[in-house]
């Protein structure tokens, strides 16, 4: 198998597999975006053709053409190969299965029996309360049975021991998020106690985790699974499992907060509609998301315009490109309330949705009037940063004409108050760019070298007369005398031969030299040469800057004790070193 990770390796060119996820420039010899993993507006995601490796410099998360499919796709590595062996036109010999593919069996195993237990216990006398709450809820049995609804016993280890005769054994029962540890008890028992039980599906229908909601009054209101290596809370979305057909049907997908909102909605025939396991939505479930839908109408209980983590929902569902609009509810707080009063009223909410940056105009406007002054500049400071984040430059166009008629402005008056606000906006930034410029100046020889050694590497150009001893960090040092010796061996430098030569524990640093952006100055030769040259000079004078620091503070000590000839010594090669910093012509 391993030779075919690697005739797969291969036979993929690196550059046009991410290219069909995110959009790469060249940059000198690699390839840069803006990081399809992290948020940010100047790329610092690297990619390097000869290496076939990435690395974002500003999330850190870095690997090869697998590493690369399996986070962007979210899949494990077995998936990953499939994909790649795909687009690589090979035929994968048997793949055996991960060292835990067995584990992950068993918690699909152990969810499945806890879903049915907790079912069976809803119908029993003990779930008495708990099913006439959902009945007073609303809820039909009908619903109840669609949705897999369940009960978990006050208190107790009912689960744990049904699991053990099952055949589980405590540790893994845990590791599936059914029971936790009692330090105090010095036993194990069942997480979920005297809660209505909401199974969690994946898109396939299997159980993965369960949200419970307590059962008259306790904290947590609402407990969900833990991760696991199959339940991962951030990457998905309750009912979406029932819900995706009609998604993909209607062409857009219904959020709303809660659980007994989404079934209330169901039961009245809106079933495109799907809940974040919590208030506000998280990258990797608006991923989920996009899988099924470009489109998405929110609708919170919450109050949107005074929520950040709501709109930094929304800000993240439309950073991965999904169209939001937002429900204003014709009746009542949440979703479940409008529909008990009337279906219909919940129907036209979700007809008339507002495009979100209406909405953002309009509910400002809600909030603080129009009429004064004071409340236009407050309407202003609101909206304007939302505006800002449109990137389509005629949507932007088409929200500024809208804000400035609903003030009364002019439309150059609102651009100028957007323009002053984006300016201002850069300004809060600068106190970051300072505080690392300080750490700059501490790690200065550190980054130079860096630089310096990039430069060299990316460049294949490999100075003669430079001493490995010329870098103070032993790993680049080692680097360097490789690269050395490289082109010792084989007449000239090629890097794409290069990485070969490199042993384990240097890898992290060399690639990480490599994806280094520097820029197109490696192509041109002279340029390439000058640029080397300034860091060494710049290395020179970092380096004779130091020795002045500690001569300066020998000096001063010398001159306290009154030593004359010591004095005149240090002070004799203080000017000399002064000298040849002079000399650097820096
Ligand atoms: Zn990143």
């Amino acid at each position: 198998m391993d030779s075919q990770v690697e005739e797969i390796k291969q036979k993929i060119d690196i550059v046009s597999l991410i290219n069909e996820y995110v959009a790469l420039k060249k940059s000198g010899r690699n390839y840069k975006a803006v990081c399809p993993f992290h948020s940010e507006k100047t790329p610092s995601f690297m990619v390097s053709p000869e290496l076939g490796i990435f690395k974002c410099f500003g999330c850190g998360k870095a690997g090869d053409i697998f590493a690369f499919i399996k986070e962007i796709e979210k899949v494990e590595f077995g998936e990953a190969l499939k994909i790649l062996a795909k687009k690589a036109g090979i035929i994968l010999k048997e793949f055996k299965p991960r060292e835990d593919q067995k584990q992950i069996d068993d918690l699909f195993k152990m969810n499945s029996i806890a879903c049915s237990f907790y079912q069976k216990l809803l119908n029993e006398t003990a779930g008495k309360k708990a099913l006439s709450y959902l009945k007073a809820r609303g809820v039909t049995a009908h619903s109840i049975d669609e949705f897999s609804l369940g009960y978990s016993e006050r208190d107790g280890n009912r689960l744990l021991s049904y699991l053990k005769k099952e055949g589980f054994n405590d540790s893994l029962i845990e590791k599936a998020g059914l029971a936790i540890y009692s330090e105090d008890r010095g036993e194990f028992f069942d997480r979920f106690r005297g809660r209505i039980m909401f199974p969690i599906k994946d898109l396939q229908g299997k159980v993965v985790g369960f949200t419970g909601r307590i059962l008259g009054d306790g904290e947590p209101k609402y407990l969900n699974s833990p991760d696991s290596l199959i339940f991962h809370k951030s990457q998905i979305l309750y009912g979406l499992d029932l819900a995706k057909n009609f998604v993909k049907k209607e062409g857009f997908a219904i959020l709303v907060e809660g659980n007994l909102d989404l079934i209330s909605s169901w039961q009245v025939g809106v079933k495109n509609i799907t809940a974040p396991l919590g208030t506000s939505m998280a990258e990797g479930q608006v991923r989920f998301l996009k899988k099924i839908t470009d489109s998405v109408l929110i609708s919170f209980d919450a109050d949107l315009a005074g929520d950040v983590a709501v709109r930094r929902g929304i800000e993240l569902a439309e950073k991965e490109g999904l169209s939001v609009k937002v429900i204003k509810l014709k009746y009542g707080k949440d979703p479940d309330e409008c529909i008990k009063k009337n279906p219909l009223l919940w129907k036209k909410s979700v007809a008339e949705a507002t495009p979100i940056y209406d909405y953002y105009i309009e509910s400002a406007v809600q909030k603080y009037g129009k009429d004064s002054g004071e409340a236009k500049k407050r309407i202003g400071e609101e909206v304007l940063p939302q505006l800002a984040k449109i990137s389509d430059s005629l949507m932007k166009a088409h929200y500024l004409q809208k804000l400035a008629s609903t003030l009364g402005f002019s439309e150059e008056v609102v651009s100028a108050a957007l323009k002053k606000y984006l300016s201002k906006d850069l300004r809060i930034v600068e106190p970051a760019l300072q505080v690392n410029s300080s750490l700059l100046k501490t790690n200065q020889v550190e980054l130079v070298e860096k630089y310096l050694l990039s430069l060299i590497l990316q460049g294949e150009f490999i100075p003669e007369n430079l001493k490995k001893e010329f870098f103070k960090d032993k790993d680049l040092q080692e680097i360097f005398s490789l690269a050395l010796e490289f082109k010792h061996e084989n007449k000239n430098f090629v890097l794409k031969r290069f990485p070969s030569k490199i042993p384990p524990e240097l890898k992290e640093t060399f690639d990480q030299l490599i994806l280094t952006e520097v820029g197109e100055i490696v192509e041109d030769e002279i340029k390439l040469k000058k640029e080397v040259g300034l860091c060494l000079k710049r290395l020179i004078e970092l380096s004779i800057r130091s020795k002045l620091k500690i001569l300066s503070s020998q000096i001063k000590e010398a001159e306290g004790k009154q030593e004359v000839e010591r004095l005149e010594e240090l002070k004799n090669k203080f000017r000399s070193l002064s000298g040849r910093l002079v000399s650097l012509n820096l």
